[in-house]
């Protein structure tokens, strides 16, 4: 299984100071699991929480992308949602656990991870949340914030569709700047499923992940 295997890797030092590999996953506690599913959305890398519940987007980033989804008519519990670097790279700061960007080698010798992912999923459309992702996927010159929401097409892989990652809407420095990023992460979700041709309601189907 991937989500057994993953915990063993050591392809770069993240996993020394991480409590474990999170790997993709529906909605933490969901009764149905790992089906083959029509969105996968990509984070840049597990976060505090995540990192203790071994489960992706569980911590305030992920409540807000849970309202976002459910906002954009979208089932969470029908989405594969995972991260492009699966070890939670932190610094310390006082008690606290502070969130580190990974380098350009980590996430690359991540990436297989990632391709597994993709391969055993087969999602028809893949959402990237935030520059990470998006320019794991598409380049390192790809900018969300000219691009998002826009449909790119990449040779061998599904449509992709940037858009911004929860963690930044929830640092905006203000609430105007906040709910303008809410509402395009919202209609970016919706592009993506409209693409995806489900419009809003991701169906179920079978997957041999686990
Ligand atoms: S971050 Fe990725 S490549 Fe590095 S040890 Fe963890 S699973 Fe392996």
């Amino acid at each position: 299984m991937l989500s057994e295997a993953v915990q063993r890797c050591r392809g770069c030092d993240l996993y020394r100071n991480a409590t474990q590999a999170v790997f993709g996953d529906l909605e933490a506690g969901s009764a149905v699991r790992h089906p083959r599913v029509d969105l996968m959305l990509i984070g840049e890398q597990p976060g505090d929480s995540e990192d203790r519940e071994g489960h992706p987007f569980v911590g305030p980033a992920g409540k807000l992308l849970d309202k976002c989804l459910e906002e954009a008519g979208i089932d969470r519990r029908r989405v594969y949602v995972t991260n492009a670097v699966k070890h939670f790279k932190w610094e310390p700061r006082g008690k606290r656990r502070i969130h580190k960007k990974p380098s350009l080698r980590e996430m690359h010798a991540c990436r297989p991870w990632l391709d597994a992912e993709l391969e055993t999923v087969g999602p028809k459309v893949i959402v990237c949340l935030g520059a990470t992702a998006a320019q794991a996927l598409l380049g390192s010159g790809f900018k969300v914030t000219q691009a998002h929401g826009k449909v790119q097409r990449v040779a061998g892989s599904p449509p992709v569709v940037a858009t911004w990652h929860p963690s930044a809407i929830l640092r905006a420095p203000t609430d105007e700047e906040r709910h303008s990023q809410m509402r395009a992460l919202v209609e970016d979700l919706r592009a993506a499923a409209k693409t995806a041709g489900t419009a809003g309601k991701v169906s179920r189907r079978k997957s041999g992940l686990k």
